[in-house]
């Protein structure tokens, strides 16, 4: 059958491109550690559970307003200087929140600036908003200000932001952000904060916001996640912040999408915003913690440049590739032969490199870094 245009196009997406291997290996009896998928290994909080479960038990089974909760929407407002309930929409993971928001901003032929390497689903969310990603790469995985400068033409209308970084847990330094907002100025420009990882932070490092740039706030639009940082990877639950009248263009399509999302798991995202910050302090330091000891184990395999967030390495494959392999083709034989998956740094618009999520248990880790180190 004809598919549209639209979705010829697109490739689905490339963090679950190596599940079917997986299960046919487990099939046959091997031992797969995955390190590809970006999920921590943590439990979802007893807070959260519990006032999920409370709220099925009250019946909070129906329709809630569209674009969240007003209850959970004016706790989240409370986390941003200067909002109000009107500017959060709630969604199906920060995924369904930034696939929204280009298709509120993004008219055919519209240029949106990502640095790479970036997160797989930032360029398909981009061309099914019918607009042009405009790959510009980075030095170090830190953002080149000026090569995005130069990219800037008549048609750009948006620059993404994701810090700290997926692939590469990279976190972009305040002066560079500000040299970003003045661009934005400059030439109108709308910018998109991914801001999914934020917490998550290492070394006593500060995520700064874009929108802690006072003076820009009235174009840019964040999203942020309820998924990494609460373990809730399932409730899918994300949101944006935007100013009022994109957040109201994202309502209307969330309208004719999913209308609201899952009401009780909204109420499980309140409970995890009236936590103190203890549980979450403490992540951050085993995040820490697992991020050295990767760090450490890839040392002598592969240069890696260390992560400052999220909980990603990105190291450099390309002395380990045979001739004419890439790193798709790198990290299925990587697979084959250890059991062990990654996701591929072509798929985040970088070959050469590999993503390995150290969020995994420590015991999953170490082994996973012994057998590549036996087969490298
Ligand atoms: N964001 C995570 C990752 O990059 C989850 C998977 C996805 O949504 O792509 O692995």
């Amino acid at each position: 059958m004809k598919l549209s245009q639209r979705i010829e196009a697109i490739e689905g997406s490339k963090t679950a491109r190596f599940i079917p291997l997986m299960a046919e290996l487990r099939q046959k009896g091997r031992q797969v550690i995955s390190l590809a998928i970006g999920e921590p290994e943590f439990d979802t909080p007893d807070p959260v559970i519990e006032a999920t479960k409370r709220a099925l038990d009250r019946q909070a089974t129906r329709y809630s307003e569209i674009p969240g909760l007003p209850v959970l929407r004016e706790a989240l407002a409370e986390r941003f200087e200067g909002a109000g309930a009107q500017n959060i929409v709630v969604f199906n993971g920060s995924k369904q929140a930034l696939h929204t928001i280009f298709q509120a901003i993004c008219d055919p032929g519209d240029e949106v600036i990502l640095p790479i390497p970036c997160w797989v689903s930032f360029t398909e969310q981009v061309k099914m908003a019918g607009g042009r990603p405009v790959l510009v790469p980075t030095r170090d995985h830190q953002l080149d200000v000026d090569a995005m400068a130069a990219a800037i033409t008549g048609r750009t209308r948006v620059i993404l932001i994701n810090s700290p970084n997926n692939p590469t847990g990279a976190l972009y330094p305040r002066k560079d952000l500000e040299r970003i907002a003045r661009l934005a100025v400059r030439h109108d420009l709308i910018l998109v904060a991914d801001e999914a990882y934020d917490f998550f932070v290492y070394d006593g490092a500060v995520c700064t916001s874009l929108y802690d740039l006072a003076e820009i706030r009235d174009r840019v639009i964040v999203t942020r996640s309820f998924s990494k940082h609460y373990a809730m990877t399932g409730f899918r639950l994300g949101y944006a912040v935007a100013p009022i009248p994109v957040a109201n263009a994202m309502i209307r399509l969330h309208s004719h999408t999913t209308g609201n999302v899952c009401t009780f798991a909204q109420y499980g995202a309140l409970a995890a915003l009236s936590m103190d910050e203890t549980l979450l302090v403490q992540r951050r330091a085993e995040l820490e913690r697992k991020r050295d000891l990767a760090v450490a184990q890839i040392a002598d395999v592969f240069p890696c440049v260390r992560p400052q967030g999220a909980f990603y390495l990105f190291p450099n494959v390309s002395g380990h590739l045979k001739p004419g392999e890439t790193s798709g083709d790198f990290a299925a034989r990587i697979l084959e032969q250890t059991g062990v998956a990654v996701v591929p740094g072509e798929d985040f618009g970088l070959d050469g490199y590999v993503r390995i999520c150290f969020a995994a248990p420590e015991t999953q880790l170490l082994e996973a870094f012994k057998r590549i180190r036996e087969v490298l």
